[in-house]
């Protein structure tokens, strides 16, 4: 069964923050490794290669006064003088907002998507700031975080950009300067990242089960919730399925990087493609514990294991809700493969619980909600593991395929 003890402890121990590719995340790679050598097993480091890089300046200037911000990771430099050019705020990408982004630094609202940033390119922006946080919060308690233009969106074209708190955006829009300065200075590198994979043979080595969690977090978050949670849960899976021998071979994959855009788990698929074709079914799990929360099941695959884990939750009496959708998390490049998955989490509502910020701490969580996911998550898999005729068929619904390529198209491309 779940030892929520030794849970819970493992949870304590990796609990500080862990960007992907940072010393920090490779430190929770060697304790993941290290517990599994505990056991006798091997563990392997599965590394791949990620962007990083050594910031040198960055501003944000007006003539009345200058911002704090921080320069987005990876995106073009500016001159060394800096980039002066008329502010404008795109609030929304209309065809309105797109024309009249020309020759200008843009302020957007919030998270640069995709979509956005394509909107912004068309429209031959120079620049681009965005912000985060809450105006309810105060200043003092907001982190101003760095973010990264990731490589799918160079690819369609490099601006300098920065990052702002959204106190600072607001003071900026007030102001609404005719012209801002940006300078952003970087220089770009390569270093490594990792995934830590584990496995239990079974006696059938032609089915294979994976689990997935990912166990980086992101810049100021100790990241307990989102995912310690999900990778510590799958530590006592693994403890289980050593203890009880499974009747099909089982794959761990703690994955690296997932919160720089599934990163881990992209090398993961890419680099072990004699597996694929041998995977059945991958196991997900990624935030759980709150203590107010739900639990959900998420299954990107075919209808009929929607209704298995729904009929499963009504014999065992736990409360869960089943549906078929895609999942942003490490499931996702398997079911590109066509690889059916589910992914289990318990969330907290709004105000319940926190992730990506330095909220993500274990006050809002604990052991025995913890526990209860774990377990379920547990009855389910050694019910697919150990089934006599493997219930699931290895099918992609036409619906799922295409919200799954949809979502992984420019994270998947080269091939
Ligand atoms: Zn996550």
């Amino acid at each position: 069964m779940i030892n929520e003890k030794r849970q819970w402890q493992l949870l304590e121990k990796i609990g500080f923050s862990r960007v992907g590719g940072s010393k920090e995340e490779k430190k929770a790679a060697l304790i993941l490794k290290e517990t599994i050598e505990k056991t006798n097993n091997e563990a392997l480091i599965e590394e791949f290669e990620v962007d990083w890089q050594k910031i040198k300046a960055a501003s944000l200037k007006t003539a009345k006064r200058e911002y704090q911000v921080t320069a987005y990771y990876q995106c073009e430099n500016t001159d060394e003088e800096g980039l002066t050019a008329p502010f404008y705020y795109f609030s929304t990408d209309s065809a309105v907002g797109i024309k009249k982004c020309e020759g200008k630094i843009v302020l957007i609202n919030g998270y640069l998507r995709m979509k956005t940033y394509e909107k912004l390119l068309e429209g031959k922006a120079v620049g681009f700031i965005t912000f985060s946080g809450e105006l309810k919060d105060a200043k003092e308690d907001t982190d101003l975080e760095s973010r990264e233009l990731r490589s799918p969106q160079r690819e369609k074209g490099n601006l300098p950009g920065v990052h702002m708190t959204v106190h600072d955006a607001m003071e900026l829009v007030l102001e609404n300067p005719q012209e801002v300065t940006l300078n952003v200075q970087q220089d770009t590198f390569k270093i490594n990242s990792q995934n830590v994979v584990a496995q239990i043979k079974g006696e059938n080595n032609n089915e294979i089960v994976v689990f997935t969690a990912h166990y980086d977090s992101v810049q100021f978050s100790s990241g307990v919730y989102d995912n310690g949670a999900g990778s510590v849960i799958l530590m006592e899976l693994y403890h289980y399925f050593l203890a009880n021998k499974p009747k099909r071979t089982i794959r761990f994959v703690w994955c690296g990087s997932e919160e720089r855009g599934l990163l881990g788990s992209i090398h993961h698929v890419k680099n072990n493609k004699d597996l694929i074709e041998n995977i059945i079914l991958n196991i997900n799990v990624d935030v759980a514990g709150p203590v107010l929360g739900s639990d959900v099941a998420v299954v990107t695959g075919p209808e009929s294991l929607v209704h298995y884990i729904d009929y499963l939750a009504k014999e065992k009496g736990f409360e869960i809700k089943v549906k078929q959708d895609i999942y942003s998390s490490d499931n996702m490049p398997f079911a590109y493969k066509g690889i059916p998955t589910v992914s289990f989490a318990r969330f907290g509502g709004s105000g319940q619980a926190y992730i990506h910020d330095r909220y993500d701490q274990l006050f809002f969580m604990d052991s025995k909600n913890l526990k209860r996911t774990a377990e379920f998550v547990r009855i389910f898999a050694e019910r697919m593991i150990n089934s006599y005729v493997f219930p699931v068929p290895r099918e992609m619904p036409e619906n799922m395929v295409e919200k799954v390529t949809e979502y992984l198209n420019d994270k998947m491309t080269e091939e």
